[in-house]
């Protein structure tokens, strides 16, 4: 694999991309690079800041059918060169960072809608799509895709499938992969592979599913048909305070076991209530703290549901404290990714998201906790906000988000206190029985940790199946601890 690509090297790409896609569609290294420093994640930011960038393409070109991207997949093949497709950039762990050079495949402008069939809720849409946009001209017709991650305005939908991404309605409406019934996909070799119809099928293995969280490295996702629903006719929020952290999840546990599906759940631990939704919602809280919301087509079903929820959450002790709490969340959810809120550069910052089933994940959210807390000298004055927010009718997920005020002036150091507390923190949920992550995927950031969570026996299947589709290593070389 060409890693080291000489000028003159670079140059031949380009003109050869130029003629694929138009020469205005494609940059050079130096441009390139200055344009697509690589995703969101800290460790993008902290490398670009000391002038050692973590994405260094030696060119970026930009596609608008699915015949160009398999045109550049086939020229990458036969120069060796290795392809990195990125979406919005949005990613929090490194994963559309071209770490190997090469060309840098942005998919933003892919974003036809191909086909929009009203009778099945059903859409078939090029993978550039802005998820916000996407909503917004859905809600236009009546329709939602229901999926909601809080970076909407910068994700693509095809990034969402390929980090297998969750949104906020995900307790009710599924992660992205109950959202996708097909793909089109472009493989490693630069064909062009249609998958079923439909998710439900008998033939064989499911290849669509394949696709979801692969991030590039079996391919491009070129289309993909998602199911819709229809805006709600009914959203009713409340929020409930709980006595203490078991209360709240033993809540959510009856809630969820018993067949009730609120489209948002979000339990915060008594930090994070009190240090985060409180600075959205001003509302006094003092302790841990659940946001539902339940939605739905047929009012009366919605409130019947709301009800029962209510009465669970009553019976552990909860006191209602009413809909404003829900409502102000959900008019803000997105303010607290810009300034002042979001982090910036001296901070150190992170989110993890690991999951468990009801059996363990108290203990998970406990241990992770403590790992958390006893990672680093407390000099650096870590602080911790955790909250679940993704529930399933077998567990929960928590979402730690640490953060550090003013990290080390120095790469390697800053590096090394980073890596350290997700060391600590990612082992600790392993071995009290959680899975590494739930929908941030893996990037740069948990690649050390595929082999903790498959084993050797899960490694060499993957590594087998990435050999047999993509004999060159043309995608996303080196990802996914592979
Ligand atoms: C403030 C903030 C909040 C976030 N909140 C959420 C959240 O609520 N839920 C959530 O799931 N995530 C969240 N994320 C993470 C991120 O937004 C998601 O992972 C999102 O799905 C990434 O989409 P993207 O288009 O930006 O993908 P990118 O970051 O561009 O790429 C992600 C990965 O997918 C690959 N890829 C992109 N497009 C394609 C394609 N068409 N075919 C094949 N591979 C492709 C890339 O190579 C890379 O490996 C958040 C991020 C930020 C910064």
């Amino acid at each position: 694999m060409a890693e080291i690509m000489s000028e003159s090297e670079m140059k031949s790409l380009v003109d050869a991309l130029g003629k694929i896609v138009g020469p205005q569609n494609v940059l050079d290294r130096a441009t390139g690079r200055k344009k697509f420093i690589g995703d969101q994640s800290w460790l993008t930011y902290v490398h670009a800041h000391f002038n050692k960038p973590l994405s260094v393409q030696d060119a970026v070109a930009t596609p608008h059918t699915t015949e160009e991207v398999a045109a550049i997949v086939r020229l990458a093949n036969e120069r060796n060169i290795p392809v990195t497709p990125i979406g919005g950039a949005s990613g929090v762990q490194g994963a559309a960072d071209a770490t190997k050079g090469g060309i840098m495949l942005n998919l933003y402008e892919m974003k036809k809608i191909r086909n929009l069939d009203k009778k099945s809720l059903t859409i078939t849409v090029e993978p550039g799509y802005n998820v916000k946009q996407f909503e917004i001209d859905l809600n236009a017709q009546g329709l939602s895709f229901t999926h909601y991650p809080a970076s909407a305005e910068w994700a693509s939908v095809g990034g969402c499938l390929a980090a297998r991404g969750s949104g906020v309605l995900s307790t009710k409406y599924g992660n992205i992969q109950d959202h996708v019934l097909s793909c089109e996909v472009v493989t490693p070799t630069g064909e062009i592979m249609h998958l079923p119809r439909v998710p439900k099928h008998g033939a064989g293995p499911e290849l669509t599913q394949l696709q979801i969280g692969a991030e590039g490295i079996f391919g491009v996702i070129t289309a993909c048909t998602l199911k819709l629903r229809n805006v709600p006719a009914k959203r009713a929020f409340n929020a409930f305070h709980f006595e203490n952290l078991s209360n709240g999840i033993e809540a959510g546990r009856l809630i969820m076991t018993t067949g009730l599906r609120p489209a948002v759940m979000r339990l915060y631990d008594e930090y994070a209530a009190t240090h985060s939704l409180e600075r959205a919602v001003q509302a006094g809280l003092t302790g841990v703290t659940k946001v539902l919301m339940f939605d739905g087509d047929h009012p009366s079903l919605v409130d019947a549901e709301a009800a029962i929820a209510y009465d669970i959450c009553k019976k552990l002790g909860g006191k209602e404290l009413g809909a404003k709490i829900g409502e102000t969340w959900w008019e803000k959810r997105y303010v607290f990714y810009h300034p002042p809120y979001a982090p910036e550069l001296p901070q150190m910052w992170c989110t993890m998201d690991v999951v468990a089933d009801f059996a363990h994940i108290e203990n998970v959210y406990n241990k992770v906790t403590y790992a958390m807390k006893h990672a680093l000298d407390p000099k650096w004055g870590l602080h911790l906000k955790t909250h679940f927010s993704h529930w399933y009718d077998w567990g929960s997920m928590i979402y730690p988000r640490w953060g550090v005020p003013v990290g080390p002036n120095d790469l390697d150091e800053a590096v090394k206190l980073h890596n350290k507390i997700i060391h600590d923190a990612t082992m600790a949920a392993h071995e009290a029985g959680a899975v590494i992550n739930d929908h941030h995927g893996v990037g740069l950031r948990l690649a050390p940790y595929m082999k903790v969570e498959l084993g050797e026996a899960g490694m060499k299947f993957l590594g087998g199946l990435k050999k047999g589709v993509d004999p060159k290593n043309i995608m996303c070389p080196g990802k996914m601890g592979l």
